[in-house]
């Protein structure tokens, strides 16, 4: 038995969900009901476990509880970039090993067109779901060495690039702070909070049973079930799904294996008309950094008007609850980078700051597997938590329902076990400064 006894905050209102209309969320669980299928966490891979149950067992009750309202979680709080080709966050420009990237860029593909399919189905707005691409974006010779080097490894995996020069980055962005840029064709860009919301809202249309704001507080074997219980109800279930991502620790599972990291993100206030014209380039872009601990920007048009979002900095928070003025601190980091980008909108200032929340293994290993019987975890990304979380949801469901034959992604491998983490305080010092001398490192990448 597990008593689930703390949840993790997330600082400040993600501007993706606050630029939407208010929605009426799904009710609280508040009876005692019964399930064949029960899911807990409704971000990516939780959303993508319930669609797949529902492809592959269509008559099943499939109950959804998420602890929060939909959207407000870390899958409504990323950057929006789901991303096709190797994204190793531990390599110095994202490369990992030949053989591994390409079974990984396979699943990757299939997670993205699993996302596109949903999209499709449940009438999303074009805005939610755009696969345009993206940019590596480089500041510095460092970071064009970077884009080389990514390159190189691409054309030997048969992918295709192309790079683009500092006059070019300019005509697209407005600024002539970029060296120059990579450009890939497969990821898809999300507007992570309407994607979410609308993929959370169509499963309930196709008849899945969602509860928000439904925190699970105990976890228990009763007989062959699972039982779970939150403040006002319980689900008994013949299956379970944990897609709760690092916070199956707090169930239990995988304990001291799993770390918690912490991004952060910062949104313009609407530019004006006038502003527009002075920044100049186009309406659409989004770069992720040629160095994995630089800034990510990403210029918007759709809902909320124009607008930049800037995401930097990555802290390592082993007891989950961060301090509350370190929104207040990341807050220069962003200025700075934001600032010095775009110099001709010194005047315009951030709406919307807010944190959320990653989850990686010492040996880069998912946590998916059955951890008991009939109960599964869909958990573990290693920082392509909106691709990777899809397939980890793909794969939960599959397993849980025991039809490998019908495998979107036959070519998931079982890992190792995600290693133990070293003891504190040796943990969070030794990874502290790791990721303080890779942003330093990163210089005006970040
Ligand atoms: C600022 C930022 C930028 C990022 N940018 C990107 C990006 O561009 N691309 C990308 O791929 N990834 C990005 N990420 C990472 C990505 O958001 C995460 O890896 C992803 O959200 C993981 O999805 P998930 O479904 O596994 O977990 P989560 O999104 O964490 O969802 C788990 C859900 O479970 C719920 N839950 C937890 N405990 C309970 C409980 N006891 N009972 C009920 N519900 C519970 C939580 O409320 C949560 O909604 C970014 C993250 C941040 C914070």
């Amino acid at each position: 038995m597990s008593t689930v006894n703390h949840f993790f905050a997330d600082l400040g209102e993600a501007g993706w969900n606050q630029l939407l209309p208010a929605r009426q969320p799904q009710p609280t669980l508040e009876n005692d009901i019964d399930a064949d299928y029960l899911i807990i966490g409704a971000g990516f891979a939780g959303l993508a476990a319930a669609r797949r149950l529902m492809q592959l067992e269509k008559d099943a009750k499939i109950v959804l509880l998420e602890a929060r309202q939909v959207g407000e979680g870390p899958s409504g709080r990323n950057s929006g970039f789901m991303i096709d080709l190797p994204h190793e966050v531990s390599s110095s420009h994202y490369a990992g090993q030949a053989s591994r990237d390409q079974i990984q860029i396979r699943m990757n593909r299939t997670a993205i067109e699993f996302a596109r399919k949903m999209v499709d189905s449940y009438h999303l707005p074009e805005e939610a779901y755009l696969p345009t691409g993206k940019i590596n974006a480089a500041a510095t010779k460092a970071g064009l060495d970077h884009n080389e080097s990514y390159a190189r490894h691409l054309d030997a995996l048969g992918e295709p690039c192309r790079m683009l020069d500092a006059a070019e980055m300019q005509s697209l962005t407005g600024s002539d702070y970029y060296q120059g840029g990579l450009w890939t064709p497969g990821t898809a860009i999300i507007q992570p909070a309407m994607y979410i919301r609308g993929i959370a809202d169509g499963l309930v249309d196709a008849g899945c049973h969602l509860f928000e704001q439904s925190p699970v507080i105990d976890l228990k074997v009763q007989g062959q079930y699972w039982r779970i219980t939150t403040e006002s109800g319980s689900v008994k279930a013949a299956k379970t799904i944990l897609a709760v991502n690092g916070l199956i620790q707090n169930f239990g599972y995988y304990r001291r294996r799993l770390m918690h990291f912490n991004l952060y993100a910062s949104m313009t206030r609407e530019l004006s008309e006038l502003e527009v014209n002075q920044l100049g380039g186009e309406s659409r872009w989004a770069f992720t950094p040629a160095d994995p601990l630089g800034s990510t920007v990403r210029r918007i048009d759709g809902t909320g008007g124009h607008r930049l979002l800037i995401r930097n900095r990555c802290t390592y928070e082993p007891g989950l609850r961060l301090p509350n003025d370190r929104l207040e601190r990341i807050s220069a980091d962003h200025d700075r980078a934001f600032y010095s980008r775009f110099p001709m909108l010194k005047h315009v200032s951030m709406e919307y700051r807010w944190s959320g929340r990653l989850c990686l293994s010492r040996n880069s290993v998912w946590a998916i597997g059955e951890v008991e019987k009939n109960l599964f975890s869909a958990c573990c990304q290693n920082g392509l938590g909106s691709t990777k979380g899809t397939i980890a949801g793909i794969v939960a469901a599959e397993m849980a329902c025991e039809k490998p034959a019908e495998s979107l992604v036959p070519e998931f491998i079982h890992e190792a076990l995600p290693q133990k983490l070293f003891p504190e305080p040796l943990m969070s010092l030794g990874v502290s400064n790791y990721l303080k001398y890779r942003e330093w490192r990163a210089g005006r990448e970040l």
